[in-house]
């Protein structure tokens, strides 16, 4: 099946009982023994349960990986896939991270052992040179946030299997609709599906998909041994936004072009960030491994920080929020919002200035959201 089609059949939901087209939400904690030591396949929702299941085979099917884990949060299940380490393991990441991703590795990570090393990763020598003995992993993110840097992975993916290192991917950004990292050779794939794959604003969550037997039994072991794992009814919802996850990003990918261009060519911009323009660094790479440059937009304002205040208080459609991915349009700073968590010094050595703005751009009209940008920029 293709992607599209995937996305609405890739589980059958077909009810047993009454034959619900949509299956219904297995909203219990407990599941009753047929016999002494006998089950239905489930025994206590934690563990398993079958709404979460359905949801689990999907993005593990759009993946293209062996299985699928569905948690409660993106940092719920980042933070079960950093502890398939120990103590005393090495990771190189991305130093462009998502602000949240920074802080579990190097505030509560470090603090139990776990040692990393933050470097933009579009230098195979840079890279190679990071490798020390103790390293395990390597954890990237591409396209990052919110510079939408592109990393190569089939390059890092190179220089890990060289190693024999754990590739982790945090596809949030593009959703396996414009970016599959497995084909490339990544081990892991993580997701916020509070994003793109749930797309309507209205749940937190986060996944983990596999590609070895192994790797599934040990991730499957850590999902239950932590309890980090999703609720039924936010399962079932994220498995109704994902029918539909082709259709929107291919509106987010063109509302997007609209306003980048837009953006581009405004007297008031300085910068524009996003990796379908052809002079973006990492292009090439972009048009290369992805099937589209996803919905995410960021620019620096000319001029003070009151330009910048302006802007994100001048805007009338986008609303001023933190995260992304969903049908309305969000506008934010990541200097005192998403990346706060990040230290001043650290921004600033990763460029993320504090005059950038983030877009999350949104299922409306195109014209109705550079015209809202052109009013708040005051052009
Ligand atoms: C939002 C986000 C996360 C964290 O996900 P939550 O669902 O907010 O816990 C991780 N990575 C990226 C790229 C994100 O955008």
């Amino acid at each position: 099946m293709r992607f599209e089609t995937e996305a609405i059949h890739s589980v059958r939901e077909d009810d047993p009982a009454y034959g619900a087209l949509v299956a219904p939400i297995y909203q219990t904690s407990t599941f009753v023994f047929e016999d002494i030591g006998k089950t239905r396949g489930y025994d206590y929702s934690r563990t398993a349960n079958p709404t979460r299941k359905m949801l689990e085979e999907t993005i593990a099917r759009l993946e293209g990986g062996k299985a699928g884990f569905a948690f409660a949060t993106g940092m719920a299940a980042e933070s079960t896939i950093i502890h398939l380490l120990k103590a005393g393991d090495h990771v190189i990441s991305g130093d462009d991270v998502y602000g949240g991703t920074y802080r579990l590795f190097a505030n509560v990570m470090t603090e139990l052992g776990v040692q990393f090393t933050f470097l933009r990763m579009n230098d195979r020598k840079a890279i190679e040179a990071a490798v020390r003995p103790n390293t395990r992993m390597v954890w990237i993110e591409t396209p990052s946030n919110p510079l939408l840097n592109i990393v190569d992975l089939e390059m890092v993916v190179g220089v890990a299997r060289k190693h024999k290192l754990l590739t982790v991917q945090d596809n949030t950004f593009a959703s396996p609709c414009f970016l599959r990292p497995i084909d490339f050779g990544v081990d892991i794939v993580v997701h916020s599906t509070t994003k793109y794959l749930n797309g309507h604003c209205d749940v937190v969550g986060g996944a983990a998909v596999t590609t070895t037997d192994e790797l599934t039994q040990r991730v499957q072991f850590l999902t239950n041994a932590m309890g980090a794992c999703a609720s039924p009814f936010d399962c079932w919802l994220v498995l109704r936004g994902i029918r539909t996850l082709p259709l929107r990003m291919k509106q987010h990918e063109k509302n997007a072009f609209a306003v980048a261009n837009y953006l581009a060519a405004h007297p008031r911009v300085k910068r524009v960030f996003f990796p379908g323009l052809e002079k973006h660094p990492g292009h090439d790479i972009a048009a290369r491994q992805m099937k589209g440059f996803g919905g995410m937009v960021s620019f620096e304002v000319k001029g003070r920080p009151k330009a910048v205040n302006a802007v994100l208080k001048g805007v009338k459609i986008f609303s001023l929020a933190e995260s992304l991915g969903g049908f309305h349009s969000l506008i934010e700073h990541p200097a005192t919002m998403s990346h706060a968590s990040m230290p001043a010094e650290v921004r600033q050595q990763v460029g993320i200035s504090d005059n950038l703005i983030r877009l999350s751009i949104g299922l409306e009209n195109a014209d109705d959201l550079t015209e809202d940008l052109g009013q708040a920029l005051g052009s």
